[in-house]
């Protein structure tokens, strides 16, 4: 038999079937135009769109039926000019909705609303929307506006616009590819790139004899000053091992991205600039802020007089790949791979991954950074999952002895000891992750302070511009917190947006001058960012105190304080080198992590439906990894490994 005709054929008959299927199907009232292939989606185009939206369970039906997404769009020819359609728009929406930019996407036929109340665009039951449809024949898609600026998601937001006409070719050549019938999975093998039996450059490569996919793409985490080429002790073993994998980066189909923390994402941006032009999925909150982290990041190595391993038209080329995706919803990323984000627990739009690949034959549940416990800002990690033959799970505080205090007796330390240091004539530094564990600590900080006599402080809260942009991003998805933060939120009562908290504009000498005072500079572990900066100005101080609240990776200069290291060489400004002796007081609160601890580890396992089959352990030192592995493994009775990095596994 002459194999390739044979595919072919088959190609040809599977291709027909899915379009032809839909044509078939579709009631003949709506006016049928044409499908296309868009990413993991299929639009449809029609000339009776009202028709469409009239029949509520149409679209549901249908998606459920070919298994893909439906987007029904107006028939092009149809949409209404759009200076007229805005001015219906605008008709048709309360004033008290707070409309912003509305802009006309004619490539997609869609407009986007922005507005800083999106329930009163959408009116009830979504009946604004379909009024806007039936008057303009233009999709409506509503954006809710930070309620504080962010600069971020303007841009982000704008260069999508911009870019419209090259998505549109994207997202058609993605789809038809995802689109293109394959023969039979015959073969699933998993190859740890980084971030095994260690923390940072996280990735994990997935083969099957047909897809290739990537699960992260991260860099040692704030490699610091000039450049990324080493981590903090020197060795060079800051990216993942993708040259090791006998792949080109053209022959990934995709790559799937947990969360924006530098270590998960970092090393993104160079496949782009080294050719990769495949998608990369996310959850919206997770676009946003990795472009924050990523430009940030070369910013700082510019800075440092470092040169950082891509620039910002890599980042945006990135962005411009982006794919996002809800918690919940299936996606076809290759033929043969289906994808759904449930909610991580760990910082904004985190995501545990659940792959569905080969029709059934195997399915792989893969935590990302995981929280299964009480934070003020998430509800804690999914554990309900259609079917997991492997878990591949994060091991942070993996060993026997990661047990985390009790949540409340870690605030009330943390403001004790905040307390003291403001009561004595002390400044306070908390150097925390820009995204995460600062607005946690917000959380608590406004919580005591606002609400609790005894911790009444007589001192200004500084946050420095990273955390602030942050901040504002989680204002623009309150429907990703935990749900009395969204309420707070969406009456106007954000506890990120509370007199408590200033920014600290302009020099830190000016915060310095002043009297007592809490700062919180982002770089969590003091190897650059703001709090290094604050950090080398405040050390010789004993009145003051430093205060970790979350991880320091080995070799970090955060791990080698709490260390009690007690002298430091960096350089000024101009680069010449500088002594200081570590006076300040130094104290580890913990119980604030965005990781799961050890108890919360073995209890996500034990609580996630179904058991897996096979357990893996990654994102943690050597012993923790190994450590978690063998309780794993002797408490549920099932293989539990820790791969090493450059291991590959045969997973069926
Ligand atoms: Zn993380």
């Amino acid at each position: 038999m002459d194999v390739e005709n044979e595919n072919s054929k088959q190609e040809a008959a599977k291709e027909k079937d899915l379009i032809e299927i839909l044509k078939e199907v579709l009631p003949k009232n709506i006016g049928f135009a044409k499908a296309e292939y868009e990413g993991p989606d299929i639009a449809v185009y029609v000339s009776n769109i009202e028709a469409v939206y009239d029949d509520e369970s149409l679209v549901k039906n249908l998606s459920s039926m070919i298994k893909r997404k439906l987007i029904i769009r107006s028939d092009l020819s149809k949409l209404l000019d759009p200076e007229k359609a805005k001015e219906k728009i605008l008709e048709l929406i309360p004033k008290e909705a707070e409309v912003g930019n509305i802009k006309f996407v004619p490539d997609f036929g869609e407009v986007y609303i922005e507005a800083l109340k999106p329930g009163l665009v959408i009116g009830k039951g979504g009946s604004t929307l379909k009024s806007i449809i039936n008057e303009t024949k233009w999709v409506p898609k509503v954006l809710r506006i930070p309620t504080m600026n962010s600069d971020v998601i303007n841009g982000v937001r704008q260069l999508l616009f911009k870019e419209s006409e090259f998505r549109k070719k994207f997202l058609t050549s993605v789809g038809k590819k995802i689109s293109t019938p394959i023969m039979k999975t015959e073969w699933l093998k998993a190859t740890a790139l980084g971030g095994f039996r260690e923390v940072g450059r996280s990735s994990l490569l997935l083969e099957t004899n047909h897809s290739k996919i990537l699960i992260d793409c991260g860099l040692v985490p704030e490699p610091g000053i000039k450049g990324a080429d080493a981590n903090s002790n020197g060795e060079n073993k800051a990216y993942p091992y993708l040259d090791s994998a006998n792949i080109t980066i053209n022959d990934l189909d995709a790559i799937i991205i947990t969360h924006a923390h530098m270590d998960h994402i970092g090393f993104l941006p160079y496949l782009f600039k080294y050719g990769y032009d495949g998608p990369v999925y996310c959850t919206p909150p997770t676009r946003d802020l990795m472009a924050l982290l990523l430009y940030d990041y070369v910013k700082l190595v510019y800075r440092s007089g470092g040169a950082p391993l891509y620039d910002e038209k890599d980042i945006k080329k990135m962005l411009t790949h982006t794919i996002t995706r809800e918690y919940g919803e299936v996606t076809n990323v290759t033929d043969e791979i289906k994808l759904t984000y449930h909610n991580a627990g760990h910082i904004i739009g985190s995501a545990v991954v659940h792959l569905h690949i080969g029709e059934g034959m195997y399915n792989i549940v893969h935590t990302g950074d995981m929280k299964f416990g009480y934070t003020r800002l998430l509800d804690p990690a999914d554990v309900k999952y259609p079917r997991i033959d492997a878990l591949f799970i994060e091991s942070t505080y993996g060993a026997a002895s990661d047990v985390m205090p009790n949540r409340q007796d870690s605030e009330i330390m943390l403001m004790d000891n905040i307390k003291r240091t403001i009561d004595n004539g002390g400044k306070v530094l908390i150097p925390l992750f820009s995204v995460g564990r600062s607005q946690e600590i917000m959380l608590v900080l406004e919580a005591y302070l606002s609400n609790n006599p005894k911790y009444k402080i007589d001192a200004p809260i500084y946050l420095d511009g990273m955390i602030l942009e942050a901040s504002a991003i989680h204002t623009a998805y309150p429907e990703y917190l935990k749900t009395s933060l969204q309420h707070r939120i969406l009456s106007n009562r954000s506890p990120f947006e509370s007199e408590i908290f200033e920014v600290a504009k302009g020099e830190k000498d000016e915060v310095l001058e002043k009297g007592p005072s809490i700062i919180l500079a982002s770089g969590g572990m003091l190897n650059g960012g703001t709090s290094l900066d604050y950090f080398v100005e405040m050390a010789e101080d004993p009145k003051n105190m430093l205060i970790f609240v979350g991880y320091n990776s080995a070799g970090s200069l955060g791990r080698r304080i709490q260390n009690g290291l007690k002298e430091l060489t960096v350089p000024d400004e101009e680069g010449k080198l500088i002594h200081k002796n570590i006076n300040m007081q130094v104290v580890t609160v913990e119980g604030f992590s965005g990781h799961s601890d050890r108890k919360q580890l073995v209890n996500f396992t034990q609580n996630i439906r179904p058991g897996p089959k096979k357990i893996f352990t990654m994102h943690g030192e050597e012993n923790k990894c190994e450590d978690l592995a063998r309780i794993l493994g002797n408490r549920f009775r099932v293989e539990a490994r820790a791969p090493m990095d450059l291991d590959s596994i045969r997973l069926k």
